[in-house]
């Protein structure tokens, strides 16, 4: 008791840990005003078929951060999950992807997007998360076979049979999955056979090297055979040159997404044909 007493009194004299201690406290606070004022936005980066077409986007969450400016959300996700302002945070990122689906789905050079919606663990094991997606597809008018939920394997480290049921109810009624960053994670393969997935999600830390590391090509090459053989779409994330984009073709990919395509942007931007803003 002294002991840890001790260590903490040592601890908070400490300068560069308690300026990090109140920078942490500080941006908490902020976040907390930000999810009350909506100073949030969305913006969508652009996902494409073999040829190079649009098929959809993924929603990326920005923070407008009044002192700030644009804060990434590396920077506030993490936070976000750990102080559970994920759970309005998250709710807010789904309605208003929704709603932005379903403006493109009532005009004719759009109606075919798909919207891809990052969903963290804390807010997929909520209790009414299934019950929350269907009403907010309700709400806005979003045809739920154009939502995609990124997951990633973390979610594998709870539970596994909750995880199936969710996924499960809402593919019946229309809504499909996609496993984030896939490959970094801890994906048992006899879990990936009993996921309700449509899709690999390939981590753009293998992409990044794929043309000069033999261990990422390897890397690469099996998880689109391991899609393959589960009858899985593949994307890859981080496309960001003519020749990565080569090598997964090669290889069967089917799916790209990355700066070589577009950059995360505005709505207006990517109507416009995907012109870069961040
Ligand atoms: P993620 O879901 O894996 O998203 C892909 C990230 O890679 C995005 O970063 C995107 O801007 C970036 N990216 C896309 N193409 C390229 C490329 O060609 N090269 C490089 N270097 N980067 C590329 P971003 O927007 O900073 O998001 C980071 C992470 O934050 C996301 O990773 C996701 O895990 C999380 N995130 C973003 N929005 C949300 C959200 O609405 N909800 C939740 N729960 N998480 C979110
Ligand atoms: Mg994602
Ligand atoms: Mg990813
Ligand atoms: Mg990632």
């Amino acid at each position: 008791q002294a002991k840890a007493a001790g260590r903490n009194t040592l601890r908070f004299f400490d300068p560069e840990m308690q300026a990090a201690v109140a920078a942490r406290a500080i941006l908490n606070s902020d976040l907390r005003s930000a999810v009350r004022d909506r100073q949030f936005l969305l913006h969508y980066q652009p996902q494409v078929d073999g040829a190079g077409l649009v098929t959809g986007v993924e929603a990326l969450v920005r923070w407008q951060h009044p002192r700030r400016g644009m804060v990434p959300p590396g920077d506030f996700i993490p936070l976000a999950e750990d102080n559970g302002l994920i759970l309005p945070l998250g709710r807010w990122v789904l309605e208003t992807a929704c709603q932005q689906l379903a403006v493109w789905g009532q005009r004719e050079e759009s109606s075919h997007l798909t919207m891809a919606v990052n969903v963290s663990g804390r807010e997929f094991r909520q209790k009414n998360f299934v019950d929350d997606v269907l009403a907010i597809l309700r709400d806005t008018g979003a045809s739920s076979a154009r939502l995609k939920l990124e997951l990633t394997e973390s979610l594998l480290l709870h539970d596994v049979e909750d995880m199936i049921a969710k996924m499960a109810a809402l593919q019946g009624e229309g809504v499909s999955f996609s496993l984030d960053d896939f490959g970094t994670g801890y994906s048992s393969l006899s879990y990936l056979k009993r996921l309700p997935l449509g899709q690999l999600k390939i981590d753009q830390s293998f992409v990044q090297d794929v043309l000069d590391d033999n261990n990422d090509a390897a890397i690469v090459r099996t998880i689109i055979a391991l899609g393959q053989s589960l009858g899985l779409g593949v994307i890859a994330e981080g496309v960001e040159t003519q020749g990565q984009r080569e090598f997964l073709a090669r290889q069967g990919c089917q799916a790209y997404q990355g700066f070589l395509f577009g950059r995360p942007g505005t709505a207006d931007d990517l109507l416009k044909g995907c012109k870069a803003d961040d």
